[in-house]
């Protein structure tokens, strides 16, 4: 018992250099240019670096464990305001000559460079996108396959999170049409409106009916190649556009809450997509091998008790009886 104690204050002496992936490529975890090396995270999802400890790796998690307004949630009506995307402007351009793809250990992340996201008179930049599996929020009480997170970031260090449901879809995967067609085809092709269709479900969001999102199948034909937490590829060129256009064609749920990774900082500005993305059985299954599992648990709705604190207070008086 004393022993278990006492590695457990050795962890949170020694983890000072917990990594957010959530944040990664932030002003909270800035990317290490200098060597290109991928760090690997140092907190994880089960056991004692998983998100009921958070908090004991590191002085600056404290949030993890006291903070109010914590993510991920479950998406229940009340708990979000629906903001047209009509309000936003995206832009993100295509990655002509691919872009790196990084497994962080904790994620798989695409650093993407050079997006637009504005709102409210604000304007931020994407850093990067990564896949949360299963997905971190609750499609009104339901889990879904995977979500993809797109981090934005102010110049006045505002985070903005943009969050897309993936759904594990039967049509046969677009991947083999990677080398083609050119940009500019498919550009037409989302010009005469051959996008996905999309079904309405009855709580707002909507699924892509059969087809797999090109893109997730574009990024995860090469996810082969980061199968091991530290390494990196870069993926074939990324047109961006039918993303852009899905999330468009939806609404956004919002809300102010936090990054779900340490340090679990709040003030991150929430906007989960009304539109999902497809992702094919094979492809998922793939990802699903090599991240595992990266979804911290559903926390309490926004401005109640964090969910820790309900916990042990609760946990003391059980013991006192
Ligand atoms: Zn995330």
């Amino acid at each position: 018992m004393g022993g278990q104690f006492f590695r457990a204050l050795l962890l949170a002496a020694t983890a000072r250099e917990v990594f957010a992936s959530c944040a990664h490529g932030t002003f909270l975890q800035p990317r290490a240019e200098a060597d290109g090396a991928v760090p690997i995270s140092t907190f994880g999802y089960t056991g004692r670096i998983g998100p009921l400890n958070w908090a004991a790796l590191d002085a600056a998690n404290s949030a993890c464990s006291i903070g109010t307004r914590q993510s991920p949630i479950d998406m229940v009506q009340g708990v979000f305001t629906m903001v047209a995307a009509s309000d936003l402007t995206i832009d993100i351009p295509d990655f002509a000559e691919g872009t790196e793809f990084e497994n962080l250990g904790t994620t798989i992340e695409v650093i993407a460079k050079g997006g637009t996201l504005a709102f409210s008179g604000k304007s931020f930049a994407l850093q990067q996108f990564h896949f949360h599996l299963p997905s971190e929020h609750l499609d009104n009480g339901t889990s879904q396959a995977m979500e993809m997170h797109m981090v934005w970031q102010s110049e006045a260090q505002e985070i903005a999170v943009i969050g897309v449901y993936i759904d594990v879809v039967d049509g046969a995967a677009a991947v083999t049409s990677v080398a083609e067609p050119t940009p500019v085809e498919r550009r037409g092709r989302f010009m005469r409106g051959q996008e996905p269709a999309l079904q309405r479900r009855q709580n707002g969001t909507a699924v892509a009916a059969g087809t797999p999102t090109v893109l997730l199948e574009t990024i995860f034909s090469v996810a082969d190649a980061i199968a091991t937490p530290g390494t990196k590829v870069t993926t074939p060129p990324l047109i961006m556009s039918e993303v852009v256009n899905l999330i468009k064609a939806g609404n956004f749920q919002a809300y102010s809450g936090s990054l779900t990774t340490p340090p679990c900082s709040e003030g991150v500005n929430w906007f989960v997509s009304t539109s999902k993305l497809g992702i094919s059985a094979a492809n998922f299954n793939k990802v699903r091998d090599i991240i595992g599992f990266n979804s911290r648990f559903p926390q309490n709705s926004p401005g109640q008790p964090n969910l820790l604190m309900v916990a042990s207070t609760f946990a003391v008086l059980g013991a006192s009886i």
